[in-house]
């Protein structure tokens, strides 16, 4: 039995109006074939928020509203870490208008 979401993932490619998720792009890949999202959390989170290039990834919202609705509990996703998607749930339960994005927790950081 697999896991179904609950919410298809939008078009994430560079087509799309609002651009290529960051992720998706090889540019963005600091480590030159290692996926930092599967290997450095840390690194995950700047290359989403833009502090590893100074620019936001332009999916960021989407990406942690479809994170948020599929209850992803591992990964980044929207910038955020499972631990901190997790406290804005808490947070605000069943108010999806409100799941936005957060700077990382210090805790998170750790
Ligand atoms: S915000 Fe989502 S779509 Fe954008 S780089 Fe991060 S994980 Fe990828």
């Amino acid at each position: 039995m697999g896991i179904r979401a609950s919410t298809a993932a939008p078009d994430w490619s560079p087509t799309h109006h609002r651009g290529e998720a960051k992720c998706r792009a090889p540019s963005m890949n600091p480590t030159r074939g290692r996926d930092v999202f599967f290997t450095d959390e840390q690194l995950a989170l700047a290359v989403c928020n833009g502090d590893f290039d100074g620019q936001v990834c332009p999916r960021r919202t989407e990406c942690l509203r479809v994170s948020m609705l599929n209850k992803e509990g591992f990964g980044i996703w929207g910038g955020m870490t499972s631990k901190d998607r997790l406290a804005l749930r808490m947070r605000h339960p069943g108010m999806p208008e409100r799941w936005t994005w957060h700077p990382p927790t210090e805790e998170s950081n750790t």
